[in-house]
């Protein structure tokens, strides 16, 4: 394209896609940047240690060994971690909000590229991972919702790592209720058999990397490596874009 062509394109895109934050609407941002401004960005909080070495959950103070938190000590998990990039709060939880519930798929860019940014290099440096599984969403929930934000940051991750995407392996089997309101208790039994293996797999000896947007009680992703681990997987790991402290 002629420079001339360019710059019309754009200003036509411009008018669409205006290139303005998305969350506080007042400063410059581009779609490669996930519609979210510099000022915004700054207010991301990532999660650093110390973390439970088990659920990632952060720590504020000066814990320098290795720990595991009094919620994992009284939990039967069935993944080896659980790590999340950031803390879901302020304008994190508002563009996962926003993206998963009111379609902002704009904001993919900027979630993704938050998991990436951290899962990327621990995935890429100990022993390899097999695939990739995104959390699925039930047939009738993915029609309401026409996409599965798992499925869309577990792809980006993929790429990102040249681990491949296996869709297919994992199942959403019973529809479940909205987790929002439920103690932790009721979590883990909302989630009793939602999940499935497609029939015909196996996972013997397999790694794998089980992507969500948000790990919360952990509910929903201990119940999908549970039946992953009883399919044959070795192991089964977590990332998530944000944890829910
Ligand atoms: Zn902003
Ligand atoms: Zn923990």
């Amino acid at each position: 394209m002629t420079g001339a062509v360019k710059a019309a394109v754009k200003a036509c895109l411009d008018l669409v896609y205006p290139p303005v934050c998305q969350l506080c609407h007042q400063h410059r941002a581009e779609a490669r940047e996930g519609f979210v401004c510099s000022q915004c960005w700054s207010q991301v909080r990532f999660i650093r240690p110390p973390f439970c070495e088990r659920c990632g959950l952060p720590y504020d103070g000066e814990i320098t060994s290795n720990f595991v938190c009094t919620n994992c000590q009284d939990l039967e998990l069935h993944f080896s971690s659980a790590r999340s990039a950031v803390v879901a709060k302020g304008v994190v939880r508002e563009a996962i909000h926003r993206f998963k519930y009111s379609r902002a798929l704009w904001f993919e860019n900027f979630l993704a590229g938050l998991l990436v940014r951290e899962a990327a290099p621990v995935l890429l440096a100990g022993m390899p991972w097999n695939d990739i599984v995104p959390v699925p969403l039930h047939p009738l929930k993915l029609r309401e919702r026409e996409f599965n934000q798992a499925d869309r940051l577990a792809a980006h991750l993929s790429r990102a790592t040249a681990i491949p995407l296996n869709r297919k392996i994992l199942r959403r089997v019973n529809p479940t209720a909205t987790q929002t309101l439920l103690t932790r208790e009721q979590r883990a039994a909302n989630m009793k058999g939602a999940f499935g293996i497609r029939p015909g797999t196996r996972l013997a000896g397999q790694r794998l990397v089980l992507v969500d947007d948000v790990f919360t009680t952990g509910a929903t992703t201990n119940a999908a490596a549970r039946v992953l681990r009883q399919a044959g997987a070795a192991e089964v790991c977590v990332w998530t874009v944000a944890r829910g402290l």
